[in-house]
């Protein structure tokens, strides 16, 4: 029979590292089950945590490892969860390599991932020169000019935050722009050109990109993008134990990352749509202090 562990996290970027670190500093025994995966892989550098701004992401997790391991009740498995079952009090958790673990309460902080790119060359400069949110990479592309890849209300968006960074954006969206003639107006009033061709190709040095070409030969040089990802929740795990999810595939939580079945949190990008390392490390330690709650009311009143 495998030992029932207090807390099992399956997934350990920042918001489940951050939950491992404030689990073992209150004692509990703890396992991350982690694939090593994380959504910001691609990119070199990491902004806007207080402390860490341009860290590499790796050397950030590398860091954060090193401090949990002052707490000896936390172990890491490089391993993919593949199945979850039971119920709280006694949940079983199996991996691809075999292993199975049973824990009181489970944390799913697996993220959210990128569907495939289907843009000719935006893979290549994606995380070196593409980038997804102006608050992560807006500085270092800050009056440069850029191309902004994307259509409709979710353009008009990107258009005004990026405003904040660059007076020198060019829109392209890749096929109908699905815009109002009242956005459309508003973007001339802003100088913002729109393009409605397909991209035929996005070419680049090193990952550097130089310019964007439409299939009607037109070129535009530019040295950044940004455009709007595809996303998808980081495991289906969530939702076969019975996790309610918002239409865009978001855990739903409370406050503290409580889900709709019994002893089982979600934190980060999995549970949120804020998409910030800073953001994911806080709702973890939040579902930290929920689980932990929870465990010592248990205890309490006697219902371990
Ligand atoms: C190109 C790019 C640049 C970015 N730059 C910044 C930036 O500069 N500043 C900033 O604040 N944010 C940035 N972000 C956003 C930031 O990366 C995310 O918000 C943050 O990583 C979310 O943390 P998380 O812990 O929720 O998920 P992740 O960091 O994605 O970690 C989830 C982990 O769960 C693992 N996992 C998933 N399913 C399983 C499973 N079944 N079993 C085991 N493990 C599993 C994954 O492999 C992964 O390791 C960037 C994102 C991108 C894409």
């Amino acid at each position: 029979m495998e030992q029932l562990i207090d807390v099992a996290i399956i997934g350990g970027g920042p918001a489940g590292l951050n939950a491992a670190l404030v689990l073992g500093r209150a004692r509990r025994s703890v396992i991350v089950i982690d694939e090593e995966r994380p959504r910001n892989r691609v990119t070199r550098e990491s902004h806007g945590f207080l402390t860490r701004d341009g860290m590499n992401p790796g050397e950030f997790r590398k860091l954060a490892k090193e401090q949990i391991g002052a707490y000896p009740s936390v172990r890491f498995a490089e391993d993919t969860a593949v199945a979850v079952s039971g119920r709280d009090g006694d949940f079983w958790i199996g991996t691809k390599t075999g292993a199975m673990y049973r824990s009181r309460k489970l944390l799913f902080a697996v993220g959210k991932k990128d569907l495939p790119i289907e843009i000719n060359g935006l893979a290549e400069v994606y995380g070196k020169s593409a980038f997804v949110c102006p608050y992560c990479d807006g500085w270092e592309m800050r009056d440069q000019p850029l191309v902004l890849i994307a259509r409709g209300d979710g353009a008009m968006h990107s258009a005004m935050l990026l405003s904040g960074w660059t007076n020198d954006t060019v829109l392209c969206t890749n096929g109908p722009d699905g815009l109002t003639p009242g956005q459309r107006a508003e973007l001339d009033r802003h100088r913002i050109p729109v393009f409605e061709a397909s991209i035929r190709a996005i070419e680049s040095t090193y990952g550097i990109v130089e310019c964007v070409i439409l299939q009607d030969g037109i070129t535009i040089a530019c040295k950044g993008i940004f455009f709007t990802p595809r996303l998808a929740p980081g495991s289906d795990l969530p939702q076969t134990l019975g996790c309610r999810l918002t239409p865009s595939g978001t855990v739903a939580v409370d406050a503290y990352g409580k889900t709709n079945v019994p002893g089982v949190y979600s934190a980060g990008d999995a549970a949120t749509e804020l998409y910030q390392v800073v953001t994911a490390a806080s709702t973890g330690a939040l579902a930290a202090i929920g689980i932990n709650g929870e465990l010592l009311e248990e205890a309490w009143y006697g219902q371990e």
